[in-house]
């Protein structure tokens, strides 16, 4: 614990003020007990002065208060899933992290709205268990299970996005504790669908990973439940006819296409080395080069409605077999998804993971790819591409394994070369973005100030300076490259 917080504060008094404020329980100090929260998901440990876990918005607010008052550093914590190094504190020892998983009591649904007002600390399987008893689904999906929280700052994509849209195009409404005015609470809860009376203030908390406010509690748009899911794993002649395919299920499944997620053989091997219970689908026949998870989904029944996914899926399948498509497995829907949700994790399983989690313009990612891959073979022949995508989204997890059997040892300047090379090329030649999903943060700071214009850092920098002006929140910094 660090005693060079302030002039006029230490460690313990900080300590006993904060259990004064919110209870003893709602503060970790214990090394052991607050490890689980300085760890991310995918990086290493940094330091906290203690853990704090807030009941309720009021808690949230006094602890606002009491921060900006004796300038203490606080970082947001929801399920710790982000991939950015922003959910954890730095090795300083001065922060606190807020962790949201108190705030976990409320759902409340409204179903003929099709909206529910949930506490910012529900996880994203509760909230849909509770809706699934309504025949209502929150279908942000992805392969973690995150806070409410932290997918608004995070502005969660997911891979039913080309369908269900990502966080943003589903929040109705927030509440938000603030540091400025300290503890001012930011009530934007509002259950409609059109509502413009004004600057949308609520977008200021999505997807700027925890600098802005604190996030309480959210209302959510949420989908009726799928009454029949048919989905195939495709084969495509080559990479050009995975655009081919994604424009004509676009326009002959509609609005029934949910999925369109591309997988690099590679990256389905390593699932397949890593997790027994996963099985090559293709058997017996070789893992292929590349595959496309195709699903589509839709609330009307067979049954009631005559509409059979399954066999305009075949249909479709069929009339462009030999010419777009060399095999296609249709069925098995649960255990194809389990295989896209493993890749992630896997990949840890081969090496470090350099992850380029980037998008572009849907019209260019055959031409990215092949460029991209052809860089990496030339230049870095130890790394092992294992990527996958969202092709209906234009994004893509363009993700190497600096494999643990390589003969070069991991060399960060080697990576950090890498990186610039691949998103110069993301950025500049392609007009795309170096960070798709998940976010800024300290793991793309860098990357933020040198791609983004000058005017546009200055107007967030001045929003970031008005709300939070002694830069006492979270770890990332949306204004002008500081100089010190
Ligand atoms: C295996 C795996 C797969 C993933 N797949 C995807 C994917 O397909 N698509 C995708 O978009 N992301 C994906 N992610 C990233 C991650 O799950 C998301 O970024 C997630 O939404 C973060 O939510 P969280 O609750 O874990 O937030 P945390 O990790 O705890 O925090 C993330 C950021 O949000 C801030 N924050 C958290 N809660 C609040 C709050 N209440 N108020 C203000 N700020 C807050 C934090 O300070 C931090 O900046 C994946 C992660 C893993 C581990």
């Amino acid at each position: 614990m660090p005693d060079d917080l302030h002039p006029t504060l230490n460690a313990a008094a900080v300590l006993a003020e904060l259990k004064n404020l919110l209870g003893a329980a709602a503060v970790i100090s214990d090394a052991a007990d607050c490890a689980r929260y300085l760890t991310g998901a995918r990086y290493g440990a940094g330091s906290a002065l203690a853990v704090v876990r807030p009941a309720d918005t009021e808690q949230v607010a006094q602890l606002a208060h009491y921060c900006a008052s004796q300038q203490i550093k606080l970082v947001v914590q929801g399920a710790n899933t982000g991939l950015v190094a922003a959910s954890t504190p730095d090795a300083s020892g001065h922060f606190l992290v807020l962790s949201t998983e108190r705030l976990n009591r409320r759902i409340e649904i409204d179903v003929v709205n099709r909206s529910v007002e949930v506490d910012a600390g529900v996880t994203l399987h509760d909230l849909n268990q509770a809706l699934e008893a309504h025949g209502l689904c929150f279908p942000v999906d992805l392969g973690a299970n995150p806070s409410i929280g932290g997918m608004i700052a995070a502005n969660t994509g997911g891979a039913r996005l080309i369908k269900y849209g990502d966080v943003r195009a589903n929040l109705l409404g927030l509440e938000a504790v603030l540091l400025h005015p300290p503890g001012t609470i930011l009530d934007l809860r509002t259950a409609l669908r059109k509502n413009n009376t004004g600057p949308d203030l609520k977008q200021l908390l999505v997807g700027t990973s925890g600098a802005y406010g604190i996030i309480t509690r959210a209302v959510l748009q949420v989908h009726r439940l799928p009454q029949q899911t048919a989905t195939a794993l495709v084969v495509p002649r080559d990479q050009a006819a995975v655009l081919a395919l994604l424009q004509i299920f676009e326009q002959d499944c509609g609005e029934f296409l949910s999925a369109f997620e591309g997988i690099s053989g590679q990256a389905m091997a390593a699932v397949l080395r890593h997790v027994p219970a996963m099985t090559n689908p293709f058997a017996p026949d070789q893992l292929p080069e590349y595959c496309i998870l195709i699903e589509l989904d839709s609330t009307m029944s067979p049954q009631k409605s005559g509409l059979h996914l399954e066999a305009l899926l075949n249909q479709l399948l069929e009339a462009h077999f030999g010419e777009l498509i060399t095999n296609a497995l249709v069925g098995r829907g649960q255990d194809l998804w389990r295989i896209r949700h493993a890749i992630s994790e896997s990949l840890r399983s081969e090496g470090r993971i350099i992850a380029f989690d980037i998008s572009m313009p849907r019209s260019s990612l055959v031409a990215f790819r092949q460029r991209a891959i052809s860089l990496v073979e030339t230049r870095y022949p130890h790394l092992q591409v294992m990527d996958f995508g969202h092709w209906a989204d234009g994004g893509s997890h363009f993700n190497l394994v600096w494999p643990h059997t390589a003969d070069a040892a991991y060399d960060a300047a080697v990576v950090s070369e890498l990186r610039d090379a691949i998103y110069d090329m993301v950025v500049r030649d392609y007009h795309g973005s170096f960070s798709a999903e998940h976010g800024v943060g300290p793991y793309n700071q860098a990357y933020y100030h040198r791609y983004t214009s000058e005017a546009a850092q200055q107007v967030a920098g001045n929003i970031q300076n008005m709300l939070d002006p002694a830069h006492l929140f979270g770890l990332t910094w949306f204004g002008k490259q500081k100089t010190s």
